[in-house]
């Protein structure tokens, strides 16, 4: 299985520990998702894997539940959809 490097200049900013580069993200990290594959870090998946992805999947990956993802997507919509009747772009 190919491994995905996480490198120091990731954007996740959260792979150092007193300034020693770890190369890893601890589980309790707002960026680690479940994805040995990619070094746990979301923008290394997001990165390397562009393929569209089932909603159980992405519940796995962050680890939620699949109602959680939902609720996350509704309130998204929800605030999309204020905003632009903000801007005036949709009545
Ligand atoms: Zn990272």
């Amino acid at each position: 299985m190919r491994k995905y490097p996480h490198f120091r200049d990731c954007k996740c900013k959260h792979h150092e520990v007193q300034g020693e580069f770890l190369g890893r993200l601890s589980k309790d990290n707002e960026w680690w998702v479940n994805s040995p594959k990619y070094s746990n870090c979301f923008w290394v998946y997001f990165r390397h894997n562009n393929r569209s992805h089932t909603l159980s999947e992405i519940a796995k990956l962050l680890r939620l539940s699949i109602s959680a993802i939902t609720t996350i997507e509704q309130n998204a919509l929800k605030k999309i959809k204020k905003r632009l009747l903000v801007l005036g772009v949709k009545k």
